[in-house]
């Protein structure tokens, strides 16, 4: 499993949620792809855009973070 970092968006406030996306195959969770932490103004920005399109599943964040700061989840090649 290999992890992407990066920052997305201009905002630099501290994150209060950590928006994880998942993707669902036939209705059951196959796999968590990609986690944004976004502060209190943006986290419906981050649950529908900057998740591109996975299932969100929003969370207190721990730990200071910046908003717009995102991991995505690749599956290891071959
Ligand atoms: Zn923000």
């Amino acid at each position: 499993m290999n992890a992407v970092f990066g920052k997305t968006g201009t905002c630099t406030a501290p994150a209060v949620w950590l928006v994880e996306g998942y993707t669902f195959r036939d209705g059951a969770l196959e796999s968590l792809d990609r986690t944004v932490y976004a502060c209190q103004a943006h986290v419906s920005v981050a649950e529908v855009g900057w998740l591109r399109g996975l299932a969100p599943h929003t969370r207190s964040a721990r730990g200071l973070h910046w908003c717009g700061t995102f991991t995505d989840y690749e599956p290891d090649a071959g």
